[in-house]
């Protein structure tokens, strides 16, 4: 597979790298540090076209491949993987959904705002009780009049507290007695719709992350997106292409991790000598490397597949297994080359680690990631 990047792909990436250095690097600890929200960070690259890449022209978006998408947020998450998370929920899950499934009302209403950075979206399919087995969620949209009433709680929404818009999943009973998956665009401003609480995080500090509670919250019908009761196959779709979008968000911490080791590694003396001469932290900074390459090689594949509209799911879980693995591994190592300071939060690797370890949680854990591995195999072998 030819994996050489287009003129055009080489320039969007020189361009997202260079306001990642310039614009988001001098100020993104300030955000960590207090938990703010990076808006004026995200204003600035829906001014870039970046936030309106799954977005069609004609709604005034940018809309590229899934390989320069890739691109765009393995350039992001080298400076920071919670401004990478962000958009890459608001391209992969909200936008694409949306522009994949919505009405021509519901393209126009959301997608230009989308795209200026106006109406910033999020993806709400956990709850409380139910990550994994998200068939499993308690829920309810009831439909009354020219309305759905929802009723239940959300977990661990990124951007939950801070989205314009998002898409919601519930149960609607399609029939008595037969409940199924339905996905709902709300407003943060339709009644009934609270933001709980937001969760106190090991790393991705600027990303918020919140609880919502819906309290008898009214939908408009028009804003059931899909046919009820077909929720889970736009969450599962969405998913697909999102978890190309984590695979990246790993490449791209692995590639600073393993980048400041190096540095690190050449500036730091013990024993008389630069440590990167010792063959102990050669080894380690061989296999970073090693891994950093097969991870890009993954997530490149996965997102060609998807550019060429073949089947992509099983390699999308490959992707994201495989790198957000070894971004625990490269993080831990980088860390490990830098000693003591590496503890340090003055030394960007403190943080790279903590980051990491969301990568085999979100979006799938790596135990489902295997099982959607696993059985696509299988029905491919039968
Ligand atoms: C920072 C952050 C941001 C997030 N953002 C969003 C968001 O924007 N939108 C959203 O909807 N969700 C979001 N999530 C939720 C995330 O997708 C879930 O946490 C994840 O899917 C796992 O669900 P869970 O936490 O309920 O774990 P559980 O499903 O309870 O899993 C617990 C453990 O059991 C294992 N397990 C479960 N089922 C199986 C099985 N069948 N076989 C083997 N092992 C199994 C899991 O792998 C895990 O190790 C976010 C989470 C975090 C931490």
């Amino acid at each position: 597979m030819n994996f050489e990047l287009t003129e055009e792909q080489r320039l969007l990436r020189e361009m997202v790298r260079d306001f990642a250095e310039h614009e988001i690097a001098p100020i993104i600890k300030d955000f960590d540090s207090h938990h703010l929200y990076p808006r004026p960070i995200l204003t600035k690259l829906a001014g870039l076209g970046i936030l309106g890449m799954s977005i069609p022209p004609e709604f005034g978006g940018t809309q590229t491949d899934s390989l320069s998408l890739v691109l765009a947020l393995e350039e992001l998450s080298r400076v920071s993987p919670a401004v990478a998370v962000i958009v890459s929920v608001h391209c992969s899950l909200f936008c694409y959904s949306i522009a994949e499934f919505g009405t021509p009302q519901q393209k126009a209403k959301y997608l230009p705002g989308a795209a200026r950075g106006e109406i910033l979206g999020a993806f709400s399919l956990t709850e409380p009780g139910a990550g994994s087995d998200a068939t499993n969620l308690k829920t309810k949209a009831e439909k009354q009049g020219d309305f759905y009433v929802l009723n239940g709680r959300k977990a661990w929404v990124t951007s939950g507290s801070e989205a314009e818009a998002m898409i919601i999943f519930c149960h609607t009973d399609i029939e008595p007695g037969k409940k199924k998956l339905s996905a709902f665009i709300v407003e943060k401003t339709y009644p009934g719709f609270k933001v709980a609480r937001l969760e106190e995080k090991m790393g991705l500090e600027c990303s918020l992350t919140a609880e919502l509670v819906l309290e008898n919250c009214r939908v408009p019908a028009e804003n059931l997106l899909g046919q009820e009761g077909r929720g889970a196959a736009i969450a599962f779709h969405g998913l697909d292409s999102s978890r190309i979008g984590v695979g990246a968000q790993a490449v791209g911490l692995s590639q600073r991790a393993l980048d400041e080791a190096v540095r690190y590694s050449k500036q730091r003396e013990a024993f008389g000598q630069k440590i990167a001469d010792f063959e102990a932290i050669q080894v380690m900074i061989a296999d970073m490397a090693t891994q950093v390459e097969a991870a890009r090689l993954l997530t490149y594949k996965a997102s060609v597949l998807r550019d060429r509209g073949l089947p992509f799911t099983k390699e999308a879980s490959m992707s994201k297994l495989f790198a957000s693995e070894a971004a625990n591994k490269i993080a831990y190592l980088a860390l490990q080359i830098h000693g003591g300071y590496g503890y340090s939060k003055e030394f960007a690797v403190e943080r790279l680690y903590r980051d990491a370890r969301v990568l085999p949680l979100y979006e799938g854990t790596s135990e489902i990631q295997r099982l959607v591995i696993a059985r696509n195999l299988l029905r491919e072998l039968e």
